[in-house]
């Protein structure tokens, strides 16, 4: 293509909301082999919601909440995020009606007042958190951060934890003191394009895979969900690179498309990164292309783009 359809591409790329950083980028694309996707924020709407939250010890579910709120409440995660705003719906939408239909300044302004004190807070990625409160140990996270501490899971929890996963929910497990006390159950619904962009993409001969941090059941139930059937599930952060690696070892062409901080090495590593437009800025950076509109239609976009330009030079 010369530089004149490498411009025009471009500009037409920018009017449909697909930001195109060079003509390497550009040219790239039309050749890509594979399409793997984060799922959180990426596959999903990034809306995570509690769905369900039971306590498996002597315990009220407003203290459970509690302790579990106060223990992510100085996590950035979605799902520390979607804890917190369930506790406090909980304990002011639900206790206190006038409260209801406060704006959020309000809610953040309020929020503090109920939740303990927590120290010695850490985020282990990929796994969850831990702090101390009361001066006893919490953890809140997956199955394999309970493990790693030593904490069992009683069969009744992870006959609960199994049926939820079987339904695309995240499980989100919490100890205290050495002890299993509960869980919750997150829901992310999935973007709504999702479904038509994978099917787009097998019609152009476009392998699709997801990629993420979550479990394997959750994220089974969720690739079924939208039609794919190659997924990389429990991945750690640093591993979403090594997966775009091992792809690419036969020379095949790999895209990454990405929200997350987590993400921004795979985005790197790929021949074609692209980012979420909504995405955190990490990722936007070290992408090749930027999806402002933040919809998974602008990866089939991106690819035609680059089809179109270099297919008349051929
Ligand atoms: P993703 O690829 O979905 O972005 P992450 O690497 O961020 O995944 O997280 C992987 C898993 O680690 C999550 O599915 C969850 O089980 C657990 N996890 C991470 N951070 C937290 C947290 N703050 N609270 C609870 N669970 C967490
Ligand atoms: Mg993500």
């Amino acid at each position: 293509a010369t530089p004149t359809a490498v411009m025009v591409a471009t500009g037409m790329g920018a009017s449909h909301g697909v930001l195109i950083k060079g003509g390497d980028a550009l040219e790239k694309a039309q050749n890509v082999q594979y399409v793997v996707f984060d799922k959180t924020g990426t596959l999903t709407q990034g809306k995570a919601a509690v769905s369900t939250a039971k306590v498996f010890a002597e315990m009220g579910l407003g203290d459970f909440l509690i302790l579990v709120a106060s223990a992510e409440a100085s996590s950035e995660h979605p799902l520390a995020r979607a804890v917190v705003d369930y506790a406090h719906h909980y304990h002011f939408f639900d206790e206190l009606p006038m409260v209801k239909g406060a704006t959020k300044q309000i809610r953040e302004d309020i929020l503090p007042e109920w939740l303990l004190e927590a120290i010695n807070f850490s985020a282990l990625p990929g796994r969850g958190v831990r702090c101390l409160i009361n001066g006893k140990g919490v953890l809140v996270g997956n199955r394999a951060l309970l493990a790693e501490n030593g904490v069992i899971v009683t069969k009744e929890a992870e006959d609960f934890l199994i049926d939820l996963e079987g339904n695309a929910k995240t499980g989100v497990l919490v100890a205290y003191d050495g002890t299993f006390i509960g869980l919750l159950g997150i829901a992310d619904p999935m973007k709504r394009e999702a479904a038509v962009v994978i099917e787009g993409l097998k019609k152009m001969g476009i392998h699709p895979v997801m990629v993420t941090g979550d479990n394997w059941r959750t994220a089974q139930a969720v690739a079924k969900e939208i039609g794919i059937e190659d997924v990389r599930a429990e991945v750690m952060p640093a591993g979403k690179a090594d997966v775009i690696r091992s792809l690419q070892k036969d020379g095949s062409i790999v895209a990454m498309v990405g929200d997350g901080i987590n993400d921004s090495p795979a985005l790197a590593a790929a021949d074609v990164g692209m980012a979420i437009g909504a995405g955190t800025d990490i990722a936007i950076e070290a992408a090749d292309y930027v999806l402002v509109r933040n919809s998974l239609e602008d990866v089939i976009t991106a690819i035609d783009l680059s089809r179109k330009t270099f297919a008349r030079i051929r």
